[in-house]
């Protein structure tokens, strides 16, 4: 391979591994690593050793279809299928769809297509927690006949204010001593359709002293007088999410009941369910909910951004869904890599954003197809070039497997190059084009340029006028002479017109969650997150790039064509991720001053 000159070298070289950077170097290859601590895995492999569950192992992942899946639901999928499938088990897929009045259908399907794509699969083992209606409503009533729940009147506020706080104990309701054939008549009464929403609830009889909020005789049922996108409107009263969610593991046979920590305090209260109902009991195990830098990641936060227009729905490229960062280019593999690199542990952390798109580049490094595109383009003409000879030039299709082989690239008299790889008066380091500089086009020929025109008005540069030294095609001077850098270019008349989406980060704040008084993490909103270049030019073979695929523009960093809005003859491509991490390189330029 030819030399480059310096400038190409520092664009195209590879990527950074922040990993790598962190811990100081070592000298682990690149696309290998040794897998991040997983407790969890630990606990499995142990369980098996012991033949706690009959050497079984069944996990299962449960979202409530509230909003669309986010890249912290995908260390939960990974870890859920990915345990199951290590240790020859299975992992289930269940929607806790147990509060109507936020689920949606389109929730429902957008959550199965984001884990089909993350690459995990089912089978026949989709389950609802809706489906287990009658089974818990049946639960219920034998609480109720063994004393264990009642039925009380207190209205929400109410319960609230008797509930008490972490110093105080909480006081009890007047209702709590109803007989169980009282509580079963209002209860049957209560899903007949009887009373208005709120009138009533059914609460477990636990103790409402005890120092867990949870156990203060939490609320098993409300009325919701409203349908529901699976059952219609066969149920007015619905179960709470913590009376559905172990009962409904329970009857999985859920081996490992994975979940975040902030579910540690629920666990006595699932356990108490199971107890006192006497049913199979499943090992609940907490882990540190996933956090990114930059982002938000819990579904009402994004929900927010959506309904308050902040981002354009939620598979905009900027959001941390899975939806959005699919359409952005991400792909599942770098994301599964992501989720096995940051392990499994317990304490909350906040996972640098940088790791992420490192998994990214790594990722389309391998698979990413080189073209050249210029997104602010000058125009440039040979001058000594013949009008009307075009030449089909030889590029490389990815230098990183061979196998990809090569293309042809249209070359001819006008040319569009980048804005900023000419300068009029340049600083001394660079390499670029300048005024009586020589530079190397990519695939093709050292040009010079000779004089610059510009608008008579504006003063703006229009175009630059070059001369090229045919002895020099394919990148090398006879004579030995070196140029320091290489630009990519398009050919004006065979380039196609494409709109081209820049993506920054969607905060400006490492942890947008860390507000004051008066703040909160809309405070943080990056009002520079999207940048919309038009036209910009990419190379004819893209004329017929099909929706969703990716390409690195070479020393621009890798693109995917918009899945939603690129047509062809309109094409829009995505910024998936810079080729470096230019916003680190700001932040620490800002540092070092
Ligand atoms: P959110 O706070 O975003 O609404 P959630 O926990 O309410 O999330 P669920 O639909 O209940 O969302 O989540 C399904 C599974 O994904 C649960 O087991 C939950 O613990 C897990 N999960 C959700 N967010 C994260 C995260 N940030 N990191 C790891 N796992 C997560
Ligand atoms: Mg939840």
């Amino acid at each position: 391979m030819t030399n480059h000159g310096s400038v190409w070298d520092k664009n195209t070289a590879g990527t950074e591994d922040p990993v790598q950077l962190k811990k100081g170097a070592h000298s682990m290859a690149k696309t290998e690593f040794t897998p991040s601590p997983n407790f969890i895995r630990n606990i499995v492999a142990e369980d098996m050793k012991s033949n706690k569950f009959g050497g079984r192992v069944m996990t299962r992942f449960p979202p409530e279809p509230n909003g669309y899946l986010h890249i912290g639901h995908a260390k939960s999928i990974c870890l859920n299928f990915g345990l199951a499938a290590e240790f020859g088990g299975l992992c289930n897929f269940r929607f806790d769809d147990t509060n109507p009045s936020k689920e949606d259908i389109e929730y429902v399907e957008s959550i199965m297509a984001d884990v089909r794509w993350l690459g995990f699969d089912w089978d026949d083992r989709l389950y609802y927690a809706s489906d287990y209606f009658e089974q818990l409503y049946l639960w219920a009533v034998q609480l109720i006949k063994e004393e264990k729940a009642y039925v009380d009147s207190l209205s929400a506020d109410e319960i609230r204010e008797h509930r008490g706080t972490l110093s105080k104990p909480g006081k009890d309701s007047p209702y709590r001593n109803r007989t169980a054939a009282e509580n079963l008549d209002l209860f049957e009464r209560m899903r007949a359709g009887e009373f208005e929403d709120g009138a009533l609830v059914l609460r477990a009889k636990i103790d409402m002293a005890s120092p867990n909020l949870n156990m203060r005789d939490p609320v098993l049922y409300r009325i919701k007088k409203e349908s529901h996108h699976r059952t219609g409107d066969k149920w007015c009263i619905y179960p709470m999410y913590d009376y559905a969610h172990g009962q409904s593991d329970s009857l999985e046979g859920i081996t490992h009941s994975i979940c975040t920590m902030e579910y540690e305090d629920h666990r006595p209260l699932y356990e108490w369910f199971i107890e006192e109902l006497g049913i199979y009991h499943p090992q609940q195990i907490e882990f540190a909910r996933l956090n990114i830098s930059y982002t938000v990641l819990s579904k009402r936060r994004l929900l927010k951004l959506v309904e308050e227009g902040h981002v354009a729905g939620w598979d905009d490229p900027r959001m941390p869904t899975l939806a959005g960062i699919h359409r952005r280019g991400y792909t599942p593999e770098a994301i599964r890599n992501f989720c096995e690199r940051i392990g499994v542990g317990k304490a909350e952390s906040l996972v640098d954003m940088q790791l992420l798109e490192y998994c990214v580049r790594e990722d389309l490094n391998k698979r990413a197809q080189r073209v050249m595109a210029v997104l602010r383009p000058l125009r440039v003409v040979i001058e000594n070039y013949p009008d009307g000879l075009v030449e089909e030039l030889d590029a490389v299709n990815n230098p990183e497997d061979s196998s990809m082989g090569t293309r042809k690239v249209p070359f001819s008299r006008v040319l569009y190059i980048e804005r900023e790889d000419f300068m009029e008066a340049p600083p001394p380091k660079f390499y670029r084009l300048a005024p009586g500089q020589e530079v190397r086009l990519r695939y093709a020929y050292f040009i010079k340029c000779v004089d610059v025109v510009k608008n008579k008005i504006t003063g703006e540069i229009e175009e630059l006028r070059c001369t090229y030294d045919p002895e020099t095609r394919g990148g090398g001077a006879p004579d030995g002479r070196q140029v320091k850098a290489t630009l990519h270019w398009v050919s004006a008349s065979h380039a196609v017109e494409a709109e081209v989406r820049l993506y920054d980060r969607l905060f400006t704040k490492p942890n947008p969650s860390d507000a004051k008084d008066g703040e909160d993490f809309r405070t943080f909103i990056n009002p520079d997150s999207l940048q919309v270049l038009k036209p910009c030019y990419v190379e004819p073979g893209l004329a017929e790039a099909s929706p969703g695929s990716s390409y690195q523009f070479e020393r621009l960093g890798y693109f995917c064509v918009d899945s939603k809005d690129s047509r062809q003859g309109a094409l829009v491509f995505n910024r998936t991720v810079t080729l470096r991490d230019t916003w680190a390189k700001i932040m620490n330029a800002g540092k070092t001053g």
